[in-house]
C-alpha cells in the first residue's frame, strides 16, 4: 500500500511555508508501462506529485529542487496568462499538471515535459478527456526537441520520445527513430524493438509494459 507522509517546504516563488502531503514509500512490483507510466497502484498516488503554494498558487513538484535564481517575473506573468488560467475542461489533475509544466519550462526545467506527458496519462483515463490525450503529447515531444542534444540522450527521454510518437500516430517516425538512435544499453534496444513492432503493425494502443519488451527489473534503468 502507498504511504502517505506530511512535509514542510518554503514555496520557492513566494517563500511562504505550507505543509503538504508526500508520497512516502510505494512498493511497485509490476513494472512500469514502456513510457515509464507507473502501474496502478503508483499511478492512484499521482495527485501527491505535485503540491500548490496556498497563498501564490505556484506548483512544485515533491523532490524537484528548482535551480535558482528562479526567473520570478517571468513565472508571475505566465502565472497571469490566459494560456495559464484558461479552463481546459480537462480532469482537475491534468489541468495541474499542464500548469506545472510551464512553470518548469519557465525555470528551463528540460523534464518540463514529463509533467505534460503526465497530464497525458491522466486523460488516458479519462473517457471524457482521451481525445487530449495526442495534443499533450504532441507539445511533450516538441519539448524534447527543442530541448539540449545531449538531453536527448538519456535513457528515460529516449523511451518516452519513442513511445509518444508510437501514440500519436506517426508509425513511420517511431521506426526511422528507434532504428537510428544510439544506444549501447541492451535492455533499452530491447524496449525499441518493441516499439519498432507495433509501429509497424499500425498499433498506437497504449498498456504495453516493460515486461512486454523482455524486461524484468528497473535496473537498467536506474542503474
Ligand atoms: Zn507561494
Amino acid at each position: 500500500m502507498p504511504e502517505i507522509g506530511t512535509k514542510k517546504c518554503r514555496c520557492a516563488l513566494c517563500g511562504y511555508i505550507y505543509e503538504y502531503a508526500y508520497l512516502a514509500e510505494c512498493t511497485e512490483i509490476t513494472l512500469p508501462d514502456t513510457d515509464l507510466r507507473p502501474a496502478m497502484m503508483k499511478r492512484v498516488t499521482m495527485d501527491l506529485w505535485t503540491h500548490t503554494c496556498p497563498v501564490c498558487g505556484f506548483i512544485e513538484r515533491d523532490g524537484n529542487v528548482l535551480q535558482e535564481p528562479l526567473p520570478r517575473e517571468k513565472i508571475r506573468r505566465i502565472m497571469r496568462s490566459s494560456a495559464y488560467t484558461k479552463k481546459t475542461g480537462l480532469p482537475a489533475l491534468a489541468e495541474t499538471l499542464i500548469r506545472e509544466g510551464m512553470l518548469r519550462e519557465a525555470c528551463d526545467d528540460p523534464y518540463a515535459y514529463q509533467s505534460i506527458l503526465q497530464a497525458a496519462w491522466v486523460c488516458d483515463d479519462d473517457p471524457s478527456a482521451e481525445d487530449e490525450s495526442a495534443d499533450l503529447r504532441r507539445r511533450a515531444l516538441q519539448m524534447i526537441e527543442d530541448s539540449n542534444p545531449s538531453f536527448r540522450t538519456e535513457t528515460q527521454v529516449i523511451l518516452q520520445y519513442a513511445d509518444m510518437l508510437r501514440r500519436i500516430g506517426e508509425f513511420e517516425r517511431t521506426a526511422v527513430f528507434c532504428r537510428n538512435v544510439q544506444v549501447d544499453n541492451t535492455e533499452l534496444r530491447k524496449v525499441l524493438e518493441l516499439q519498432m513492432s507495433l509501429a509497424e503493425g499500425k498499433i498506437s494502443g497504449g498498456g504495453y509494459t516493460l515486461r512486454d519488451a523482455g524486461i524484468n527489473s528497473l535496473d537498467f534503468f536506474t542503474g
